[in-house]
């Protein structure tokens, strides 16, 4: 799975559909539409709803 964001392959799965990215230290996952979704991870382990244009 590549990353939406810097488009390495260097990301890790880390749940149903929801992956994890190294260099960005972001989580994303695609839904039904095909959809990326980003969210920035907080050091208490929320995420935030990252909108890529
Ligand atoms: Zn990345």
């Amino acid at each position: 799975m590549y990353c939406p964001l810097c488009e390495t392959v260097d990301t890790g799965k880390v749940g149903t559909d929801q992956y994890y990215c190294w260099h960005c230290l972001i989580e994303f996952n695609i839904n039904s539409k095909n959809k990326i979704n980003i969210y920035y991870v907080e050091d208490d382990g929320s995420l935030i709803d990252i909108d890529v244009p």
